[in-house]
This record gives structure tokens, C-alpha cells and sequence, in this order.
């Protein structure tokens, strides 16, 4: 599946703030948004008008897609799958997001950032139930074990991620057990639980909804 190429320090910088998707180096002040926040390209220092209306519906669309790295495509159809399940859409859209498995990584600390979990995904070294899934955007369910392969325990991206991740806390929709790299989904997300950057899904629900 396709998947954004450019530099990604510059998709902070266009929503303001950080995103998280360069791991260790999001938390150093090497960080693109403590040395120079503010949008970028030639005039980006000087565009200071207020964001309102349909614009502002846009921004939370796009910074949505650019934390979980999601193109327009695959973006557009969860938000339609989650306008057909029960209960409310926006909420919905955010549950499958944080369900994805290589956020789920993330979560469990097996990855430092989103993208490098999904690179875990899909050089095969995640099983679902004791079955090898390498497809990032594979939705796990309560009671779906996630686990690292016997054959990649051994792996020094997944080891020096999880020994970086040690002081995050995993959400409570997942037992991790980070010793043996496996964990057990416990729940549904809840929503005051759901990202770590605040994101206001109703205006995502409002722009696709027109
Ligand atoms: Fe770059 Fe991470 Fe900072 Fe975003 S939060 S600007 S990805 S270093």
C-alpha cells in the first residue's frame, strides 16, 4: 500500500505541532518544531491569519491521516467503514485507527514511532494469534494476541525500541507483556485514550460529511 515519502518533520511544521513520527528524535531538541515552528516554504513565516470554518475542518483532517500515515484513499474508506458501524462515527474512525496494527505496535512499545512499526509489520515480524500478519492496516479485535515471531525476538530495532519505550505507559485496552514482546487486546479503546495528540474528530465527520 502506498504511504507518504517526503520528509516527515515537515508534515509537524504544516499542522503546528508534533506529530511524533520520528521516535527518539521527536523527544530531543533536534526536533524541526522546538528549533523552527512555523509553516514551512517561503512565506511560512509570515502566514499568521486565523484558521476558520473549512479550513480548520481540513487541518484536523489532514494532521488525522498524518499521525496514523494514511493517504486520502485509504483515509476516505475507513471513515466510510466507520460511518457504517454502530455508534458515533468520529469515534468510530479513531478506534480504527489506534486498531491498526501497526499502531498497536506502537502502543506496546515494540516501535519508537508510527512508521517504524509499520516497517516491523511488514517485514514479517508480527504474528496475530500465532499467525504471521504483515499488513499494517490489519485490525485487531479484543482477544486478538499480538506477538513478535519466535524468529525475530531477537531483532535490535524491535529490543532498542522497547528498551526506549520502557516509560510509556500502555493503554488499557491492552495487557503488554513487553519481557516475553506479546500483549493481548483487552478491550475496546476508550476515547479519552484514543491518541496522544489532540485531535477533534467531529470536524473530520463535518468535512466529509458535505
Ligand atoms: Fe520531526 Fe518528530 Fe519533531 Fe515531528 S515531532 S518535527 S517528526 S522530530
Amino acid at each position: 500500500m502506498a504511504r507518504y515519502r517526503g520528509p516527515v518533520c515537515r508534515l509537524c511544521r504544516r499542522e503546528g505541532m508534533k506529530l511524533f513520527l520520528k521516535g527518539e528524535r521527536c523527544h530531543s531538541e533536534k526536533c524541526a518544531i522546538e528549533k523552527r515552528n512555523f509553516v514551512p516554504g517561503q512565506h511560512g513565516k509570515d502566514r499568521k491569519a486565523k484558521i476558520v470554518g473549512y479550513g480548520l475542518q481540513l487541518r484536523e483532517k489532514q494532521k488525522t491521516k498524518r499521525v496514523y500515515g494514511l493517504l486520502e484513499t485509504q483515509f476516505r474508506n475507513s471513515y466510510e467503514k466507520a460511518a457504517h458501524m454502530k455508534g458515533i462515527t468520529g469515534e468510530n474512525l479513531l478506534s480504527l485507527m489506534e486498531r491498526r496494527l501497526d499502531s498497536v505496535i506502537y502502543r506496546m512499545g515494540l516501535a519508537t514511532s508510527r512508521p517504524q512499526a509499520r516497517q516491523v509489520v511488514r517485514h514479517g515480524h508480527i504474528q496475530v494469534n500465532g499467525r504471521k500478519v504483515n499488513i499494517p492496516s490489519f485490525v485487531v479485535k479484543p482477544n486478538d494476541e499480538i506477538s513478535v515471531r519466535d524468529s525475530s525476538k531477537e531483532n535490535p530495532t524491535i529490543l532498542s525500541a522497547r528498551d526506549a519505550t520502557a516509560h510509556a505507559p500502555s493503554p488499557s485496552w491492552m495487557d503488554v507483556d513487553r519481557d516475553n514482546l506479546k500483549g493481548r487486546i483487552s478491550g475496546m479503546p476508550r476515547r479519552d485514550e484514543l491518541v496522544q495528540i489532540p485531535i477533534n474528530e467531529q470536524l473530520i465527520v463535518e468535512l466529509y460529511s458535505k
